[in-house]
This record gives structure tokens, C-alpha cells and sequence, in this order.
């Protein structure tokens, strides 16, 4: 008996052990009137060996519109269909954009059953914040607009998180060494969840020397994340600033940073550079 409503489940797969996959979405695969994949041969693997026989209609970026669409009409008359791909969650640097864009302005009720995702599997291993972060997908493949991309993204204080091929990986960690300086800290996230799982968190300088002296670490599936631009100003910094920002309104550049430094027993020079700062903003 089928136990799915009539609409679009988008599901999460394993981005690599197959055991990561929830009872939920077991279930909603199994129930369904067909699963929508990227790629049916591939899912084929998956599905067999979760005993999954619900049939499959491939969805890829080539016809996902015409597909969408046909779909949607077929949800509308009644059916359940999931949408899967290769690995992890849909959409995320996967197919499926358009076609729940369209369910959701058709009406069409979308459920989503989470899971896997390597975005955030390497983030909540990488020893990074995880407080605030940017995923920016794949970085441009030629050098001169990969650069620009990261330049786009130097002063960004989120963590940057990026999905990278093993074929460019070194050349994207040496312009970001280049353009974010050495001591940021990145992290490789390689083969998560697989037999050859690594994670090394160091700062870019030493990274990049790893990466290049361990061929290794230039194999496989790859998660590139940077620490962000430090915006981090300790409490103690934040008066500093505070009081020496009410006395250069009051009083010459030098007298502010001695009468700041007397007030809050700090040396005089690191309040006379503070200020030297602060006026040049
Ligand atoms: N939808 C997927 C997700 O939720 O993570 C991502 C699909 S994207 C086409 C594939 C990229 O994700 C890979 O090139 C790699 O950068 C990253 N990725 C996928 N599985 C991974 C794994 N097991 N370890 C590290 N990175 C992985």
C-alpha cells in the first residue's frame, strides 16, 4: 500500500557509505510511484541494496525542464515522486533547482527528507566555525577567473566552503594561498565517509605543502573549506576603540592616544597606531 501523498520528496542519499541514509528515506523511495535520479544506472547500485523497487525516470541538467514538466503533471494527477541525485542532497551542485521552483509555483506540495550532504559534513569535521559560512559550490575551472572569484571573497568573515575536482585542487588551494595570505586556515576534506576519509585543518601555507608533497591527497572527492576574514575585535579591543574614537573628536591625534593609553593601562604606542587607524578610515 502506498503511504506517500501526492507530492515531490526531495531525498537525501549517501554521499559515500550507503549505510547513511535515514529510515524516512527509505521508506518515502519505497513508496513512491517513481524516483526521479540524475543518473538511474548509478542510483540503481543504492536502491538494490536497500531493497528499494520503485522505478526510476532520469532528471539531469540536459532535460531537466521538459522532464519537470511532465513530472509535475503527473504529481497534480495524483502521484508521489522523489527526486534523488548521484550523491548527497539534491540541488545542492546537483539537479533539481527548476523542477521544484516549478512545483512550488504550480502549488505543488514539496517535502524535504534530509540527510547527507558534504557541505556539512566537512564543515562539522573541519575544526572551522560553523557559526556563520558561505558555500560557494565549484570555483571556475581557468585560473584568471578563479582568482577573481576569490578576490570577490577576500574580506568575507563567513567560513568559505567550496566543492573542488581532484584534477584542480592544488592549483585552486595555490590561488588561495595567493590571494587569502598563508596563515588562514583551510581544511581538505577528502573521500568523506568512504575507506580513505582525511580531514587536515592547517593553515594555508603548510596545507598547500601537504597537499602537494602527498599525492595521496590529490585523489578522490574533495571539500575545500578557508577560514574567514578574521573580524573577531576581543572586548578589550572594541574599548580601546570606543574610548579613543570619543577623544579624537575632542582632542589632537597624540594627546588621545595617551590620554586613552593612561585610562586603560594600555602601552602608548599600541594606542597611538589605533588611532593612526581609526583616523584613516
Ligand atoms: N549534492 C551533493 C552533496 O549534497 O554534497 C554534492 C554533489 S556535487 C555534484 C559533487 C561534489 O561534492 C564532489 O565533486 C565533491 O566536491 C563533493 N563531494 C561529494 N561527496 C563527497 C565526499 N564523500 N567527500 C568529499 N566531497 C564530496
Amino acid at each position: 500500500m502506498k503511504d506517500t501523498t501526492a507530492a515531490l520528496y526531495i531525498v537525501a542519499t549517501p554521499i559515500g557509505n550507503l549505510a547513511d541514509i535515514s529510515a524516512r528515506a527509505i521508506e518515502v523511495l519505497s513508496s513512491v510511484d517513481v524516483i526521479a535520479a540524475e543518473d538511474t544506472r548509478h542510483s540503481k547500485y543504492l536502491l538494490q541494496h536497500h531493497g528499494i523497487e520503485t522505478s526510476t525516470i532520469s532528471l539531469h541538467e540536459h532535460n531537466e525542464q521538459q522532464r519537470s514538466e511532465l513530472l509535475l503533471t503527473r504529481i497534480a494527477a495524483g502521484e508521489s515522486i522523489a527526486l534523488i541525485s548521484d550523491a548527497g542532497t539534491p540541488l545542492i551542485s546537483d539537479p533539481g533547482y527548476r523542477l521544484v521552483n516549478m512545483a512550488r509555483e504550480q502549488g505543488i506540495k514539496v517535502i524535504p527528507i534530509p540527510g547527507a550532504c558534504a557541505v556539512i559534513a566537512a564543515l562539522s569535521a573541519s575544526g572551522l566555525s560553523a557559526e556563520r559560512f558561505a558555500f560557494e559550490g565549484f570555483l571556475p575551472p581557468k585560473s584568471t577567473a578563479r582568482r577573481q572569484a576569490l578576490q570577490s571573497l577576500e574580506n568575507e568573515p563567513r567560513t568559505l566552503i567550496f566543492y573542488e575536482s581532484p584534477k584542480r585542487m592544488v592549483a585552486s588551494l595555490q590561488d588561495m594561498l595567493t590571494v587569502f595570505g598563508g596563515e588562514r586556515k583551510a581544511c581538505l576534506a577528502r573521500e568523506l565517509t568512504k575507506m580513505f576519509e582525511t580531514i587536515v585543518t592547517l593553515p594555508l601555507a603548510e596545507l598547500v605543502d601537504v597537499v602537494i608533497n602527498d599525492a595521496n591527497h590529490q585523489k578522490g572527492e574533495i571539500v575545500l573549506l578557508v577560514e574567514g576574514q578574521s573580524t573577531v575585535v576581543d572586548r578589550d579591543e572594541a574599548e580601546e576603540v570606543r574610548v579613543l574614537q570619543i577623544l579624537l573628536d575632542e582632542v589632537p591625534l597624540k594627546q588621545a592616544a595617551a590620554i586613552t593609553a593612561s585610562i586603560l593601562g594600555i602601552k602608548k604606542n599600541k594606542a597611538y597606531e589605533m588611532a593612526l587607524k581609526l583616523q584613516q578610515k
